[in-house]
């Protein structure tokens, strides 16, 4: 058990809980959860919302075997929700299989970053929950439930996204594939106006494309990762949309060594090496900083890109970096991709809540009316019930919220304000 005070990976958190555990096995954790009156789980603590925190107790799942099963026939792979995607994308590479998709950063929990909805970048590329195709929950009074594609394929999608309300995940499965190579180039000097032209044209150059930018400066820096067994996957050539490679490694925030990134200039390597942007053995993004981040219907990212710009000048003082992705379409109850395919616009501000949160405000100003959902893990100034009015399976997620935590062992205050109780 860990003495609290807690905080969150970025420190702008400090946890309520009065006790954090650290259970060794199932059994254990079981026996936590029946005699808790309220708790939750933390992952690695790299959300910067209140999602993961609680009033009651927090428990961690590092310390229960680190389970990696892979069914070749069904290509899934069976991991404990604890373990980060660094750990188990090295065993599946290791394996001969690969994961569809990973996020910026591979430090972060795969029970963790499902439940926020986490995603990486890429026009044909959904987020990270769209790979679960089972789950294992110990809920209400140690409880065991297991939620399966093939058995439960309504409730599963309604649960993988669940903010941790519907239990403690011990068990993901997810689908595998066979190990692909990723090569990335990196493009410096990719003009604004051709990113707004062309957006279209832009995300669909490579597997997965980034594009870093802080909105004041007339140019942005462009990330593409092509998947070397798909067709057209070569060098991208010295002029790519006017952008002329980088000379160097780059870091999306320019001040931060870029040899703290997965390899660039084209260099062919392993995906779960290629598709994060940064190396699971260094610190991931800057460390000091808070984030936010809106997903908007794709078609709309000409029309947001001007919106930001226009801001330029308030939001440049406070940024690191921003960062333009796209997430395809899923099935999610509560994925800010649901049934469309998005553009997320996401930013990595300076540690400064009382300057960010006004310009964070006049963003979501802008954005909301081109149909903006923020990140679950991340800051808004959004009222909750303007975010969760933006989900049309809302009502059914908290059925299956009622179906499941009756008593509300494992809400907490965020999940109590988007889905109050009814009495
Ligand atoms: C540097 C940095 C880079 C990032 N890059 C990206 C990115 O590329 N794309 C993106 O979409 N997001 C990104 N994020 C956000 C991050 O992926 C999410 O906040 C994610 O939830 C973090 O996972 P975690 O394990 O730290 O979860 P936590 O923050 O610990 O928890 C998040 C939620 O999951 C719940 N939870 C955790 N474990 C369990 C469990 N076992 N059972 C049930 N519920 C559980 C918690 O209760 C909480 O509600 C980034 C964050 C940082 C700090």
């Amino acid at each position: 058990m860990t003495t609290p005070p807690l905080t969150n990976w970025a420190g702008n958190v400090t946890f309520r809980a009065r006790q954090v555990h650290s259970p060794s096995s199932v059994d254990e954790l079981r026996h936590l959860v029946a005699s808790a009156e309220h708790i939750r789980a933390l992952g690695t603590g790299h959300s910067f919302s209140l999602v993961a925190d609680t009033e009651g107790d927090l428990v961690r799942l590092d310390g229960l075997p680190p389970r990696i099963d892979l069914d070749r026939q069904a290509s899934t792979v069976t991991v404990a929700g604890g373990l980060r995607y660094a750990q188990v994308a090295r065993e599946l590479h290791r394996q001969g299989f690969a994961l569809a998709n990973m996020a910026s950063l591979p430090q972060i929990s795969i029970a963790g970053a499902v439940a926020t909805g986490t995603h990486g970048s890429g026009n044909g590329l959904r987020n990270l929950a769209s790979a679960v195709a089972g789950l294992r929950l110990v809920g209400p009074g140690g409880r065991l439930t297991e939620l399966r594609r093939e058995t439960a394929e309504d409730q599963l999608s309604g649960a993988v996204i669940a903010l941790g309300a519907l239990g403690i995940v011990t068990d993901v499965t997810l689908d595998v594939e066979p190990a692909y190579d990723v090569a990335q180039w990196v493009y410096d000097g990719l003009s604004h106006d051709r990113l707004a032209q062309a957006f279209e044209e832009i995300s669909a150059a490579a597997h997965s494309v980034s594009v870093f930018t802080d909105w004041h400066a007339d140019t942005a820096q462009a990330w593409l990762k092509t998947r070397t067994d798909q067709p057209g996957a070569g060098y991208p050539g010295d002029d790519w949309m006017g952008a002329r490679p980088a000379d160097g490694p780059r870091h999306p925030i320019p001040t931060m060594p870029g040899t703290w990134c997965t390899v660039q200039s084209g260099t062919p390597g392993p995906w779960h090496e290629r598709l994060p942007h940064f190396r699971p053995d260094f610190t991931p993004s800057s460390g000091a900083e808070l984030q936010s981040e809106l997903l908007l219907p794709r078609a709309a990212a000409p029309e947001a890109f001007a919106e930001l710009r226009a801001l330029g000048d308030r939001i440049h003082p406070c940024l690191q970096i921003s960062e333009i992705r796209t997430v395809a379409a899923d099935d999610l109850w509560l994925s800010p991709a649901y049934r469309q395919d998005s553009v997320a616009l996401h930013f990595t501000w300076n540690q400064d809540t009382a300057a960010v949160l006004p310009v964070l405000a006049a963003i979501e100003e802008r954005l909301v009316p081109l149909g903006a959902r923020p990140h679950w893990g991340k800051l808004t100034t959004l009222a909750p019930q303007d975010v969760i009015g933006r989900y049309e399976r809302a009502a059914d997620f908290a059925q299956l919220l009622a179906l499941h935590d009756p008593a509300g062992v494992f809400r907490n205050g965020y999940v109590d304000d988007l889905f109050p109780r009814k009495s």
